[in-house]
Formats: C-alpha cells, structure tokens, sequence
C-alpha cells in the first residue's frame, strides 16, 4: 500500500474536493481568496479551478472587490449540475424531495399508505422516484443518485434487516432500487438521515453533539458526536426507541417487552386516544391536534401523558451523552405546543443539575423535511467525494 503522502494523483484529489467544498460552502470566492484560505499555492488552485469549470460544478460571474489591480473574477458552485432524490419512508407515508446539489427542494411528492407489505411500498417507492423524476431540469449529470431513509436498521449492503413498524425481515432495498433506476442508491436509518439534515440545514448547525429524536410512529435516534454522525460498529446505533422503560411492561414488535416507543410515540398517542374516545377507528394526530387546540382537556392531557414519557427517554440520553442539544423531531414535532411543558419538567425533575446546565431543548427546523433532506445530502456528498477514496489501496 502507497502512503497517502508519497501518491500525488491522491493529494490532488483531496486538494480538488477541499476547493470545491470551499467554493461552495463560502462562495463567491477570487481564486485567491482560495488559495489564502486553503494554504495551496495560486497555480495549484488555477488548475484545479479549471478542471472543476470543465466538469461544470463551478462557474464564474461578475467581479469582486478590487484591492488596486484588476478585479477579480468570483467562482460559484453550480448548484444546478445535477439533482438528488431524498425519500423519508415512515410507516404510513412516503415524502420524496427532489433537490439540487446544494440541498434546495425543486419539487416533493407525498403518498399516504395503509398496505404495509414489501412489494406494495416498493412500488409505491419507485412511482414516487418516477414521479420526481418526471420534473427534473435538464443539467450536465441528470440524477446523481437517490437516498432512502427508512424505519429500522439497515446493514452497509444496503439491506433492511429488520424494521419492526413495517414488519420487514431482511429486504434488498439498495438493490431493487439501483436495478430499476441505474444510479448509486444510499438506504440508512431514518433518524441517522433526519439528525443530519438537522445539523446540516436545521436547527443544529451550531451545535457539535446532538441527540436527535425522531418521533413518529415508532422512535429513533440519530447521534451527532463531535460533529460526526455517530453509526456504531454495524451502523446500527439509535436505537433508542427499544430501550426498556418498563420492566413488567407490555410486548413490543421488537421482540422485547417495556420499549420507550410503547409510552412515548405517535402510535402510543394514537392507541391512547382510541381509548379514550372507546373507538376502534383510528383517530389521526391531525384530528388530536386540532381538538387540543378547542381545549378538550382529556386530548391535552394525552398530550401531556406523551411529552412525560419522551422527557423521561430523553433525560436517559442525556445523563448518558451530555448533548448540548436534544432536537425533537418527525411527526411528534408537530405537537410542540402540547408536549414541550412536559418534556422540560421532567427534565427539569429528573435531569442531572450538571448535564442540564448547558442543554438545549429544541425542536426540528426542517419540520417533516429532516430525513428526506439529510438523505439527500448523503448521496450529494457521495457524488461530490467520488473517487477520492479509490487509489488509497494502490
Ligand atoms: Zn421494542
């Protein structure tokens, strides 16, 4: 194996990919505002600005400021070189954004469903891929790939292992995906996805250790550590929703008894309002919203009953992580109103003073755009890393 050091063809590469992030996350930019902000010297950052116009990821306009001489020509990241399709898959939805390459939505498509059965939500899945397809503009790459962020734990093949709200064993979802549409397909776990559109676009951006919780029909969490989206050995970590909060407590898809998301998710406050109201229909978070908001005092104290049990899963990951920052997310985010009191009283009660004192409670920006955007980005960061990992086992 070559040294990193000894193989130019590598530091040009990671040289190349170093500009154009530059480019993009500070532009507009002189070359030698590069060239001062990176350390590389002007002609490196001509010619790799050069190859960069060539593949039409960086364009030039006007002219900047100038400091005596000529003004200089600025670079832009052209967002617009290729689009990326992000899908949330949650238990009974399908969100599909279609975004550029700087993660702005150029169009979304939303499809409810109640047949939860392979087959049917992949068809359902690929309509929704032909469906944001069907709008995109025309660019230099066209669909540089798609992200699927799903309910249940994924394995680096791409392979749903085990998604307990869906009732899916071991399904190839990467592959399905890549043989119907023939580019390179990112499957991962729904929080992992929605904790870092979060810190990418949403209310963690100022923030470098963040436990996300990704309240829907079930619960997850995605851990951003040290600035780094935190995936465990197997990429499986988050999975909080299945830790026991009840040791006598009923029996969960899991397999296992008492899990957190039997008390404190969407499904919960659905099952509890289905009892209240003695029906056997299903009422939707929506209708509870709104009669929360008429004042019926059993509907906000369901609210409440919920926002208690999510402050008491959250305190135990926060006496375990010190977060500066707990982000509530998904569906559950929707009743904010209803559930925050709750949350911070039990944080208040049972938190430790120490780990309390410099957290933050807060709630998604991105609303219910968290995962489809943060998968979105996986598979833009991809595209724009591509190749630079490749000679490293020359
Ligand atoms: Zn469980």
């Amino acid at each position: 194996m070559t040294r990193v050091t000894g193989n130019p063809h590598l530091i040009k590469k990671i040289n190349k990919s170093l500009v154009l992030d530059m480019i993009k996350s500070q532009g507009p930019l002189s070359r030698a505002d590069v060239a001062q902000r990176s350390g590389l010297n002007k002609g490196t950052v001509s010619s790799l600005v050069k190859e960069l116009i060539d593949e039409e990821l960086v364009y030039e306009i006007g002219q900047g400021e100038s400091s005596g001489g000529r003004r200089p020509v600025l670079l832009l990241f052209n967002e617009k070189a290729g689009y990326s399709i992000g899908i949330d898959l949650g238990v009974h939805y399908i969100l599909g954004v279609l975004t550029d390459l700087q993660g702005n939505v150029v169009q979304e498509k939303r499809v409810t469903f109640h047949n939860k059965e392979y087959q049917a939500v992949l068809a359902l899945i690929k309509e929704t891929i032909h469906d944001l397809l069907s709008h995109m503009p025309d660019s230099r790459y066209g669909l540089i790939g798609i992200g699927i962020g799903v309910p249940g734990i994924v394995d680096k093949a791409g392979t749903v292992l085990f998604a307990p709200n869906l009732s899916w064993k071991d399904v190839p979802l990467k592959q399905e995906i890549e043989a119907a549409f023939h580019v390179p397909v990112i499957i991962d776990n729904e929080a992992n996805a929605g904790a870092y559109g979060e810190k990418r676009l949403g209310a963690g951006q100022e923030f470098r250790n963040i436990i996300y919780v990704s309240a829907g029909i079930g619960i997850g969490v995605g851990l951003v550590l040290n600035g780094e989206l935190y995936r465990g050995t197997s990429g499986f970590s988050g999975e909080s929703g299945h830790m026991t909060i009840e040791v006598d407590g009923p029996p969960c898809r899991c397999g296992s008894i008492g899990c957190w998301e039997l008390y404190a998710s969407e499904q919960a406050l659905l099952e509890g309002a289905q009892s209240l109201f003695a029906t056997e229909e299903t009422v939707s978070l929506e209708t509870l919203l709104d009669l929360a908001e008429k004042q019926y005092q059993e509907v906000v104290q369901l609210f409440h009953r919920i926002g208690r049990y999510l402050g008491i899963g959250i305190n135990n990951l926060v006496n375990t992580f010190n977060p500066q920052q707990v982000i509530i997310g998904n569906r559950l985010s929707m009743a904010k109103q209803w559930i925050e009191p709750a949350i911070q009283q039990v944080i208040a009660s049972h938190t430790l003073p120490f780990h309390r004192a410099n957290l933050n409670i807060h709630f998604s920006k991105l609303s219910l755009y968290s995962t489809a955007l943060g998968i979105s980005f996986f598979v833009i960061e991809d595209f724009l890393k591509k190749g630079e990992k490749v000679e490293v086992f020359l």
